[in-house]
Order: structure tokens, then C-alpha cells, then sequence
């Protein structure tokens, strides 16, 4: 017994070595991807409940590796958020975003992903003015989406810049919300605008009663907060039906539509379909 604790010790050191020469391989590519335009983004629709209507459009980071194929924002992106190559990233990210929404019918949103390393830089506010400007999409148009576990590293420094944000006039979303370190607390000491309820809570609150009871106080939550909620993760008509019955605000997911390259929504963004 006692060599086959050894044997399953070195079992693990050895695939630990492959994992970490894997994150530092990845780590190197990721700080070329940008220049070497391998980075694309996707959008997906978020809608409003009420009307079906398409609000505005998540950007979705894609990064296709030249020899790895497509490698899913979850696996790059805590990568490129240790090694700090996120900034280059992310200011890729809000300027493409940026520019893209600028070209869009009027009340058409776009929302943006913006990280813990990307929120604790003192070029985030400057960076995000700059790029309104330079776009010409006006700042209501544009959503930062930011998850709690970004905040509480340095919740003070979090706050300053979240607020430096609302000052230009764009919207903040909380991301994910009832997943990782959530506290109510948060939705109290940060000026959020809106509440995004993660997909784990989405997908089956037709079926599961404890899941149904959770989303419903979080739409209670949002309603005595005066914050309009999303449901992120809608995969079927039965989940959006109960997230009309409970007058959910807003929706987004496959059931509406899989985050794709911005031409295959040109029905939207060129104005065909009247919002
Ligand atoms: P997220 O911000 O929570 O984005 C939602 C994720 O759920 C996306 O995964 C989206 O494709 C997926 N999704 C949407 N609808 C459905 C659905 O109906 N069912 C299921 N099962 N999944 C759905 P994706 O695109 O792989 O992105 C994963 C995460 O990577 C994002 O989670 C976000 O945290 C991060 N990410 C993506 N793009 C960026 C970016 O530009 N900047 C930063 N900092 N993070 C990004
Ligand atoms: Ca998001
Ligand atoms: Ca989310
Ligand atoms: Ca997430």
C-alpha cells in the first residue's frame, strides 16, 4: 500500500508538471494573441422579458490558438489574469466592443467584461473615457459587468473606480451573482445597476423547487433594490416561462441565441427589426 502512495504521489507531481508547463506555454502565447490577431469577440443577446425585444449584446471573448484551435475564455482568461497580460487583453476587448456597439441602432447596448486585475488598474477609468470618446458610443450604452470576487481584494479601491465609472455614465452589472464569495453586503456598498443571476441558478428552476425559490427572492431582492435582474443561461422555453410568470426583467442564453460573430444578429444591428 505504502508504493502505491508513492506511485499515486509521483502520478500527481508528474501531471502537475504538464499542467503547469501547459499554463506557462498558454501564458506565453496569450501575450502575442492580440498583436498577432488571434482574438475575436462574439455576442449574445440579452433580451428584455417582457417584450422578447433584443436590448443589447454580451461580448464574449473567443481566442483562436494558431495550433490549439478555438481555447475557451475559461481556461485563458485566469491565466491572462495572473500574469497580468488581462490588461492588454481586456483594453482590446472595450475598444473592439466599443467601436462595434457605436455602429448599432441607437438604444442597442453592449456589455463588457471587465476583470479584478482590469478594476485595481489606475488606467481603467482614463482608459474607458478615452475609448468613449474616441468610439462616439454614448457612455449609457455601455455596461461593465464585474463579478463580486473582482471587489473584495481592495473593496475600497473597488468602490473608487466603480464610482469613477458611474460618473462617466455608463452602467455597472454584478456578474454571476449568487456563485463565488456573494454577499448581500456587496449590493449594498456598490453602486451596481443591475443584478446578473448566474446560469446554475437558471437552468432547472422549472423543475427544482429550491432553485425556483432562490431566483424568485433574488427577483425580490432586485425589486426592493430598485435593480432590474437578469437571468443569464437560458436554455429552455420552460425556464423562460417561469421567468415571465415571476416578471424577470431580462434574459439571456442559448434559448435566445449562442454568442456569435456580430453579422449573424444583423437583423438588430442594422436596424431591420424595429426595437
Ligand atoms: P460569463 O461572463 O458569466 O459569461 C457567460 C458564459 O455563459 C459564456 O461563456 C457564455 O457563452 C455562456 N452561456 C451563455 N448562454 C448560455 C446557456 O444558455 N447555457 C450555457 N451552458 N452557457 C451559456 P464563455 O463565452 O465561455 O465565457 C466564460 C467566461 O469567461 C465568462 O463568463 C467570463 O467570466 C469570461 N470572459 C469571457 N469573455 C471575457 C472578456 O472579454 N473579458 C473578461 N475579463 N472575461 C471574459
Ligand atoms: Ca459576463
Ligand atoms: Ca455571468
Ligand atoms: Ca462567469
Amino acid at each position: 500500500a505504502k508504493s502505491e502512495g508513492r506511485g499515486t504521489y509521483r502520478f500527481f507531481e508528474a501531471k502537475m508538471g504538464v499542467e503547469v508547463r501547459e499554463r506557462r506555454l498558454l501564458e506565453h502565447d496569450l501575450r502575442h494573441a492580440v498583436a498577432r490577431g488571434e482574438m475575436q469577440l462574439v455576442y449574445q443577446p440579452q433580451t428584455d422579458v417582457g417584450t422578447g425585444e433584443v436590448i443589447g449584446f454580451e461580448a464574449l471573448l473567443r481566442w483562436k490558438h494558431p495550433e490549439r484551435g478555438y481555447v475557451s475564455p475559461a481556461v485563458f482568461i485566469p491565466i491572462a489574469e495572473e500574469s497580468d497580460a488581462i490588461l492588454q487583453i481586456g483594453e482590446w476587448v472595450l475598444r473592439e466592443a466599443c467601436r462595434e456597439a457605436a455602429t448599432w441602432p441607437q438604444p442597442l447596448a453592449v456589455a463588457v467584461n471587465v476583470s479584478a486585475v482590469q478594476i485595481h488598474s489606475p488606467h481603467l477609468v482614463g482608459l474607458v473615457h478615452e475609448v468613449l470618446l474616441k468610439t462616439g458610443l454614448a457612455p449609457y450604452r455601455l455596461e461593465v459587468e464585474v463579478t463580486e470576487t473582482a471587489l473584495i481584494s481592495d473593496p475600497n479601491r473597488a468602490l473608487l473606480t466603480l464610482r469613477q465609472l458611474k460618473a462617466l455614465g455608463l452602467r455597472i452589472a454584478m456578474d454571476d451573482f449568487g456563485t463565488g464569495y456573494s454577499s448581500l453586503s456587496n449590493l449594498r456598498s456598490f453602486p451596481f445597476d443591475k443584478i446578473k443571476i448566474d446560469g446554475s441558478f437558471v437552468r432547472s428552476v422549472d423543475s427544482n423547487e429550491q432553485t425556483a425559490a432562490i431566483v424568485r427572492s433574488v427577483l425580490g431582492l432586485g425589486r426592493g433594490l430598485g435593480l432590474p435582474v437578469l437571468a443569464e443561461g437560458v436554455e429552455t422555453e420552460a425556464e423562460l416561462g417561469f421567468l415571465v410568470a415571476e416578471r424577470c426583467h431580462e434574459a439571456q442564453g442559448y434559448l435566445m441565441g449562442r454568442p456569435s460573430p456580430i453579422g449573424e444578429f444583423a437583423q438588430y444591428t442594422h436596424g431591420t427589426i424595429p426595437l
